[in-house]
């Protein structure tokens, strides 16, 4: 087939906020020159998040990657932390970035989430907390994997990159833990360009939180911590409210997306894919499928490769998993045998373009490719 005419199919495509709409709101913050530093729509950004994700205190970040190194920092984990395989690396990153040495555990190959239990066998005396992540937004089993902080003592801090505006039973996920963090990257299902947030239970660990984002400050001369900065300005903050208006529609265009896919893949041999869970409100963040290459006739790779030269621009998302990079590759558990289900999933798994923007049209040519 020839592309030379049709731009590529990308694997997602950022929701993006009404030109005027923000050129509004620009000429706002101009008008006020006040740009950053817990202006007005940073203010209403936290209020307006809350509401919508349902979590009683959040607090803004400059990107996803900064709450999960002031997480660990507020709750002083040292030691080692129990965490999967299966993310992006920032997960492992943000432990490495404090001292810490991860401990892989396998992966459920039901969810793509760390397996509950297969924790309790992975705790030391040297365990402080268990590190899950949400993979493309299916919720941790977070009452087993509680059930067993409690009885260790151990502290639990989610990743949920993934999990913007996920429910289970009415309630978020983000309620699940001590603490849970939110990335607003450009490729997620919520954005404001760059951006991220970290969700607390009470006042006073959000203050703590508040503090540590802000170098520390409590008030204008004194220092209370070492913190950091990664504070959201006010430009990013004006765009994340208006996103927000419109990230329902898009979860709902999203939905529209999957449900194309699974009618069209449902009967396609060795193609598998996630069914919405009971209960559970998806954001449909990505489109994983998961290819059996004896049955479907054709490895992951080649059929990868096939789509690209296609002009399909799909993402092998995890692969290669955490444990295969050298900085962890060294770990006593970063062990291939210790990680089977988390090999399968990343040696089979692709990610289908998933986005608001999707055509019928390009999701009738990804459906056909496959099925070739
Ligand atoms: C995107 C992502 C992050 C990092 O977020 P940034 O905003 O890019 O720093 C962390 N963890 C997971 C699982 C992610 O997908």
């Amino acid at each position: 087939m020839d592309q030379s005419h049709t731009s590529p199919i990308t694997v997602t495509s950022p929701l993006l906020p009404d030109l005027d709409q923000f050129g509004h709101m620009l000429k706002e913050i101009w008008d006020s020159r006040w740009i950053t530093n817990n202006g007005s729509f940073h203010k209403q950004l936290e209020k307006a998040l809350a509401e919508y994700l349902k979590v009683p205190y959040i607090s803004l970040f400059t990107n996803g990657t900064l709450p999960l190194i002031t997480a660990l920092q507020a709750l002083r984990i040292t030691g080692e932390v129990i965490t999967t395989p299966y993310s992006f690396v920032a997960t492992t990153h943000s432990l490495w970035w404090n001292g810490i040495k991860p401990v892989f555990v396998d992966i459920d190959p039901a969810t793509g989430n760390i397996d509950p239990e297969k924790i309790e066998a992975a705790i030391t005396p040297k365990t402080t907390a268990i590190m899950p992540v949400h993979v493309y937004g299916n919720p941790c089993d977070t009452e087993r994997i509680q059930q067993i902080a409690e009885k260790y003592g151990l502290r639990v801090i989610y990743d949920a990159a993934h999990a913007f505006g996920v429910e289970v039973d009415g309630r978020s996920v983000l309620t699940a833990g001590d603490m849970s963090t939110l990335s607003f990257h450009a490729t997620k299902v919520f954005n404001t360009v760059e951006g991220g947030a970290l969700v607390t239970h009470d006042a006073k660990t959000k203050q703590r939180i508040d503090y540590l984002k802000n170098f520390g400050f409590e008030n204008e001369i004194s220092v209370v911590a070492p913190g950091i900065n990664s504070k959201m300005d006010e430009i990013r903050s004006a765009y994340g409210l208006l996103n927000l208006r419109q990230v329902d529609h898009a979860i709902t265009l999203r939905r529209n997306v999957a449900l194309a896919y699974r009618n069209g893949l449902k009967d396609v041999p060795g193609v598998s894919f996630f069914k919405d869970l009971p209960g559970v409100r998806h954001n449909y963040s990505y489109f994983p499928i998961f290819i059996d290459a004896d049955t479907y006739g054709m490895s992951r790779d080649t059929l990868y490769f096939k789509m690209k030269d296609h002009g399909v621009l799909s993402r092998r998302y995890f692969y290669p998993l955490i444990t295969e990079f050298s900085t962890y590759s060294g770990l006593p558990t970063a062990i291939r045998e210790n990680l089977p289900n988390a090999h399968r999933m990343a040696d089979s798994v692709i990610c289908l373009p998933m986005h608001h923007n999707l055509s019928e049209e390009n999701l009738e040519k990804i459906i056909s490719l496959i099925k070739q």
